[in-house]
């Protein structure tokens, strides 16, 4: 199973989401720190990822809320995530399925894939429930559907699909 070092950028960020970390399956294990790890940037003249710290060791996962020019909110990938905390972020759930998100996309699954992947990961109840909500031209991406999508990757990651 995975495990992550996970570093929250201050103690005040630690304080108000390790509280929350439970949200995430135990699959997941990780070691809490305060601090920055070594990071490195992307492309500085993509405006996507301008600014946007990203670990440098592997099995390492990075939070921070530092005011970036960088439209990305996280980012995920071999072994590694980083994860942004804005001044418009008031929802601490979200952000703990923010920091999900990513490290589902640092094991290889694909978590972008929700509406598309719908069919696999759905019940009929759940489709029925989708279907009445797109029909009501409600969002669909909002954490109630993000909860029940990751759980169903993080059981696939588990038997080992897709992932390592
Ligand atoms: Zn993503």
């Amino acid at each position: 199973m995975p495990h992550f070092d996970l570093f929250f950028k201050t103690e005040a960020l630690r304080q108000r989401l390790e509280p929350h970390l439970g949200l995430i399956p135990p699959f997941f294990r990780f070691t809490v720190r305060t601090g920055t790890p070594e990071v490195r940037y992307f492309d500085q003249k993509d405006p996507m990822w301008k600014g946007f710290p990203f670990p440098v060791p592997a099995k390492t996962v990075y939070v921070f809320d530092d005011a970036i020019p960088a439209r990305a909110l996280g980012g995920g990938m071999d072994m590694r995530a980083s994860i942004r905390v804005t001044r418009e972020d008031t929802d601490d759930e979200a952000l703990v399925l923010r920091i999900w998100h990513e490290i589902l996309h640092a094991i290889g699954q694909p978590a972008d894939d929700m509406a598309r992947r719908a069919a696999e990961w759905q019940s009929i109840s759940e489709r029925l429930v989708w279907a009445a909500w797109q029909s009501l031209a409600r969002q669909t991406d909002v954490p109630f559907w993000h909860r029940k999508f990751y759980s169903w990757l993080t059981e696939r990651a588990e038997s080992g699909a897709g992932g390592r």
